[in-house]
């Protein structure tokens, strides 16, 4: 008999109701005849509330007490799925971290799982049990329950999958799958049948929404098949796999993109060694995450232009950084709020030449001005105004073909 392992997200445990669903549909793969290692993140809302109780403890809440309060709550999700198994008739009982244990090392609030001890798991499989296991948790060499990052279930679900050399791991949650585009921009998105682990990462605007970025990263190095499919409604749903698995006729996979970004010039700054450095290093102290980085060819080998963006939201903070910044030189700084980027990502350019073009002459029959441009092996972004977005959106969803 194969091992499945389903991961049941927050919003699929959210209520009584949707509870006693999902007991539903793990039912139906015990009589599938498939041994079923179930996985559950806490009910929705749960964690976030125990989060905010810390805080109000201490602003300096611990760690360790941080770990073991906020990953109650998959304890009581657990229970509430084992209980209605147990009540349908099946055998069937929760897990907690310890009790497996599952070994994680690293700091508390990020730790990772490295071991999982498999005996007492296959025992109860093989006596037919559905075990029920906790995401999100796990133990460190202290035994000490630790927690793996805010919506770390995902990664337990893959990591079990692992070590238990599960057929199949399926990822139940509240959207059908990963889409083209966000649908709530795009009404023609459509849902992706197949896709790389390397786009789902690239898709982090769109993936991140559905699975936990770590957990993918997780999923490629093992080699695991995913399977996102939604918990509510039955359809298949979008299988994350490696790229020699997929034979796709697409170019173009997903398009993805930002809507609060702001965008900052350096003008004239010194075109010598570590002058980057000293703009960026205050910046990632202060936790700013930039994101687009391009400097200009300084055309007399003295002076050059930096440009750079952000979130909005750290607009103020960075201005403040920089013009305290007394180490840099520059002619003039400018900022703008207000800008968008939009990425192409498909493994298939790689193979495809002229894709860059497409894009730019896209752009260009909607009158659309680019005012940066980066890419990667399977992916181009560029950067334009926030108020042309949907358009781009829409111009380059139909001219690679997504819409159909
Ligand atoms: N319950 C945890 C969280 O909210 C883990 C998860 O949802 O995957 O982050
Ligand atoms: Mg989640």
């Amino acid at each position: 008999m194969e091992i499945v392992v389903l991961k049941f997200g927050g919003t699929s445990v959210g209520t009584i109701e949707k509870i006693k669903k999902v007991a539903e549909i793990i039912s139906i793969y015990r009589k599938k005849k498939y041994k079923v290692i179930v996985v559950s993140s806490a009910m929705s809302g749960v964690t976030n509330e125990l989060v905010k109780k810390s805080r109000q403890i201490s602003e300096n809440f611990s760690e360790a007490e941080y770990d073991s309060l906020v990953s109650s709550g998959e304890q009581v999700s657990c229970s509430l799925i084992a209980g209605r198994l147990i009540h349908k008739g099946f055998k069937s009982r929760s897990w907690l971290a310890w009790q497996i244990p599952i070994l994680t090392k690293g700091i508390h609030k990020n730790s990772r799982i490295y071991q999982i001890n498999k005996k007492k798991i296959i025992q109860y499989l093989n006596q037919g049990g559905i075990p029920v296991i906790t995401g999100f948790q796990g133990i460190n060499e202290k035994d000490r329950l630790t927690t793996i990052g805010r919506g770390g279930s995902d990664a337990s679900a893959i990591m079990l999958a692992k070590f238990f050399n599960a057929k199949r791991c399926i990822i139940y949650t509240d959207v059908e799958g990963v889409y083209t585009t966000d649908p709530n921009k795009l009404k023609k998105a459509k849902k992706i049948k197949v896709i790389s682990y390397e786009e789902m990462l690239e898709m982090a605007s769109l993936g991140a929404k559905v699975m936990q970025p770590v957990s993918i990263q997780d999923a490629r190095l093992n080699r695991i098949d995913i399977e996102v499919k939604s918990s509510f409604i039955n359809k298949p749903g979008t299988t994350i796999t490696k790229r020699s698995n997929i034979i796709n006729n697409k170019i173009i996979t997903g398009i993805s993109s930002t809507h609060n970004d702001a965008k900052v010039t350096l003008v004239g700054v010194k075109d010598k060694p570590g002058v980057a450095a000293t703009i960026f290093k205050p910046l990632s102290k202060n936790l700013i995450n930039v994101d687009m980085v391009v400097q200009n060819i300084s055309p007399n080998g003295k002076e050059t232009d930096l440009t750079f963006t952000i979130k909005s939201e750290d607009l103020s903070k960075t201005q403040k950084i920089l013009k305290e910044n007394t180490s840099i030189n520059y002619r003039k700084l400018l900022f703008e709020k207000g800008v968008s980027k939009i990425s192409i990502i498909g493994v298939g350019m790689i193979t495809t030449p002229g894709v860059t073009y497409r894009m730019f002459q896209t752009l260009a029959n909607k009158k659309i001005n680019i005012q940066v441009i980066s890419t990667s092996e399977i992916k181009i972004s560029v950067l334009i105004n926030k108020k042309n977005s949907k358009e781009a959106l829409a111009a380059l969803h139909k001219e690679f073909k997504l819409d159909k």
